[in-house]
């Protein structure tokens, strides 16, 4: 395809690039579309987790499901059950090797394997500046590059490493938070996830939420030697690894003329959570709805309310790590579940928000945005 007269460049073709173009794909008069990325090859770098509280078009690639999880602190077990929003597991490799697959095969999407350096925003249209030193002209652009950059109070980094597990005595349920492996609660929020996928096998993740952001090779380190003490030396094999960080803020830049931004880094992530998957489903849903109307793409939207939920309950773990597992603890004993579902997956109802915010001590939680917020006394 040539690059002439394009209608839409992607930036990053990752999640949320192939999910549009995927969706763009589906449709002959898909408009012309290139999508710009470094990577060489696509492997199987990560796993994606969530509820599907919305419908997506990779329900086939779903590797596994589970209906119950629970959530341990030291003083209790609470387990967690949907019939309605089953938690499932993607494997990042099905859902690249069915999106490329779409896109090689459509006469007007084709990928460049390059970096975007420079994207000058006009009104009429967008300019890209490749590391290579050609430029791209489109119409429209939808920029999913991550932008790191330090975080402000009182947002948190959430690093993890996780291990596919091989191992006899694998758990049969799955564990959304095991805080009982914390042990230093003012290095961060520590909790380990288990998704158990086969009889002899799981996925363990370690996950910490904290300040500055750890290096997810100590968090590895973390979960070797629980993995060692779990199943002992040499009981258990490493089938596959996955490391990452992810902020656990708002995004750090604004849609412009032409051009969206979207992506984790760009408003579909869940500040409190991480998760990102599933919204951006539903952004790439509206985004090649509009893009197939002729209408400029849709940039994700995080909701009014959700955000100043979240910055309270991120202050509130920020001043108070030690916390943390009582907080979620109340949240899972109290809320009910599919509202609570709907609520971390970013798409309650007013009753949703309203039940969940009933659920939790919000008085502490806002007296310490507050204190924050207000100047210190002398
Ligand atoms: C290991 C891991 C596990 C995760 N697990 C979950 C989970 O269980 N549930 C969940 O909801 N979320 C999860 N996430 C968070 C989130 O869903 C993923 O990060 C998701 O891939 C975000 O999609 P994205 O398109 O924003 O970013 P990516 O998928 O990372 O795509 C961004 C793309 O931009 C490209 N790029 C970078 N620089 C440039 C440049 N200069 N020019 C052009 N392209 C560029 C990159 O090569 C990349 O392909 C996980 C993240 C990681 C890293």
């Amino acid at each position: 395809m040539s690059t002439d007269a394009l209608d839409l460049v992607i930036l990053g073709g990752g999640c949320a690039g192939l999910s549009l173009a995927y969706r763009l794909a589906q449709h002959q008069g898909a408009p012309r579309t290139l999508i710009i990325d470094p990577r060489g090859d696509y492997t199987n770098d990560r796993t994606w987790c969530g509820w599907p509280v919305t419908a997506h078009p990779f329900q086939d690639d779903v590797r596994a499901r589970w209906h119950d999880l629970t959530l341990h602190t030291r003083e209790a077990s609470t387990t967690v059950k949907s019939r309605r929003y089953p938690y499932e597991m993607l494997e990042a490799e099905r859902f690249y090797s069915r999106t490329l697959a779409a896109v090689e095969a459509h006469p007007s999407i084709a990928r460049m394997q390059d970096h975007a350096v420079d994207v000058e925003d006009r009104e009429d249209g967008v300019t890209v500046t490749l590391e290579s030193g050609e430029t791209i002209q489109a119409r429209f652009g939808v920029d999913t590059r991550p932008h790191p950059k330090p975080l402000a109070s009182p947002w948190l980094w959430q690093d993890f490493a996780g291990i596919n597990v091989q191992a006899d005595n694998i758990p049969q349920h799955a564990e959304l938070m095991d805080f009982r492996v914390s042990d230093d609660p003012q290095a961060g929020i520590d909790f380990l996830y288990v998704l158990p996928y086969a009889p002899d096998q799981a996925l363990f993740e370690w996950t910490r939420f904290g300040r500055p952001p750890t290096s997810p090779i100590t968090l590895q380190g973390k979960l070797e030697n629980y993995l060692e003490t779990r199943f002992g030396t040499g009981g258990w094999q490493a089938l596959r690894r996955e490391t990452g960080t992810l902020p656990m803020a708002p995004p750090t830049r604004a849609n412009g003329l032409s051009v969206v931004v979207t992506g984790a880094y760009g408003g579909a992530m869940r500040a409190a959570t991480g998760y990102a998957f599933h919204a951006i489903q539903r952004w790439a849903d509206e985004c090649a709805d509009a893009l197939l109307k002729g209408q400029p793409p849709a940039g994700a939207r995080p909701g009014r309310i959700l955000p100043h939920l979240d910055r309270i309950f991120m202050s509130t773990l920020a001043r108070h790590p030690e916390r943390a597992p009582e907080f979620y603890r109340i949240l899972f004993e109290n809320a009910s579940t599919d509202r609570l579902i709907r609520f971390l997956s970013g798409v309650p109802s007013v009753r949703d928000t309203l039940s969940v915010m009933n659920a939790l001590p919000w008085a502490p939680l806002i007296a310490s945005t507050l204190r924050q917020a207000l100047p210190e006394r002398t």
